[in-house]
């Protein structure tokens, strides 16, 4: 078995507007808020049908992982009547005995067919045990009617040392039947490249994660904020020029000048604005592809639209809020393309989280 490089997929999103797809409900609305990017990867994933079946959660918030890993199950295995239009009935607010009997289970972390957790059982030792590993991977062997989902909370070589990791390796290689392994670790570095070259990358958010680079100081409230930033990063000057013109930042300028020119207000005027910003997600995944470093390219587009709205950013307490929350999608975009989930679907993410939020922002 040579190192392979895996399963990296992108997940395209449908460029047409009027054709977007439709958002399975599969998280929690807390979850969903605390961890956007990650949510909206999965549930774009699942409505596609193309859920890996390993993935490496990376970053240091343990419990938005166990959160995400969870509500999955629960959607993968619930077999209650609404779940195609209200998710699964172990995420709704209902009497715990009126759920199905598989998200009672999954709930409770034990449901024998569709809930593994890979560690020692009786917590005497920090690694796991070999013996746990071949007994979970002949489990997994049998064909069951259940997705089963598998978490190692701690990958790390140190715990998911070599013999045990390799016991596995097989069953994610060739799974039988839908599985879904969730590896959680700090960072990819301490993983079993064995492993990692098998899984998808997900970066989750921290807890009040500070902004980072040039776009950070917008967020100082400095008035000359712009030309600051431009000054500090000299190689951000040629792509702000570039975006400048794209019909997306006129949408946004039409908006703050309230001349709805070419865009009529309402829905239509959404779905034109999520198509230009698509097409604009095309320009950022081309500057890319050529090279350009992704996150001088995420600034510069943040730095185009800083531009646009100029001082107001500091004097309406709308607009801060707006660029405020701008600077943060930003940064995890920054995140995901560092690392290795699929570059259009990260991108696509982005812009479509932004034209909502510059939707949602009067004037
Ligand atoms: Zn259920």
């Amino acid at each position: 078995m040579g190192a392979r490089l895996c399963n990296i997929k992108s997940i395209s999103i449908d460029a047409s507007p009027l054709n977007l797809p439709s958002m399975t409900v599969v998280f929690d609305q807390a979850l969903t808020k605390s961890q956007p990017l990650v949510t909206k990867f999965f549930v774009s994933a699942m409505d596609q049908g193309k859920l890996a079946h390993a993935y490496i959660f990376v970053g240091g918030n343990n419990r938005d992982k166990w959160l995400t890993v969870r509500q999955m199950a629960l959607f993968l295995n619930c077999t209650d009547g609404e779940k195609a239009t209200s998710g699964a009935c172990g995420i709704r607010e209902m009497d715990e005995s009126k759920r199905c009997q598989s998200c009672r289970w999954i709930r409770e972390g034990k449901h024998p067919q569709a809930w593994f957790e890979l560690k020692d059982p009786d917590s005497t030792t920090t690694i796991i045990p070999v013996d746990r590993a071949r007994q979970i991977s002949a489990e997994l062997s049998k064909t069951s009617s259940y997705k089963r989902v598998i978490v190692v909370e701690d990958a790390s070589q140190e715990v998911f040392h070599r013999p045990a990791a390799n016991a596995l390796l097989k069953t994610i290689e060739e799974p039988r039947g839908v599985l879904l392994f969730a590896f959680f670790a700090r960072s990819v570095e301490q993983v079993l490249p064995t492993i990692v070259s098998r899984c998808q990358i997900v970066p989750f958010r921290r807890d009040g994660e500070e902004l980072v680079g040039p776009i950070a100081l917008t967020s100082q409230g400095s008035k000359e904020v712009l030309s600051r930033a431009l000054a500090e990063h000299r190689e951000l000057v040629p792509l702000v020029a570039s975006m400048k013109d794209r019909k997306f930042f006129e949408w946004s300028k039409s908006r703050a000048s309230r001349t709805y020119g070419r865009h009529s207000e309402g829905e239509s005027e959404h779905a034109i604005a999520v198509a230009d910003a698509l097409d604009f997600g095309k320009m950022i995944t081309d500057l890319i592809d050529h090279d350009h470093d992704s996150d001088a390219v995420i600034d510069g587009a943040v730095l185009t639209e800083v531009e646009i709205i100029g001082n107001r950013a500091i004097k309406e307490p709308g607009m801060s809020a707006y660029l405020r929350d701008l600077l943060k999608l930003s940064e995890e975009a920054k995140t995901h393309l560092r690392r290795y989930v699929g570059k259009k679907a990260a991108v696509d993410c982005f812009v479509i989280d932004w034209t909502n939020l510059r939707s949602k922002t009067r004037a």
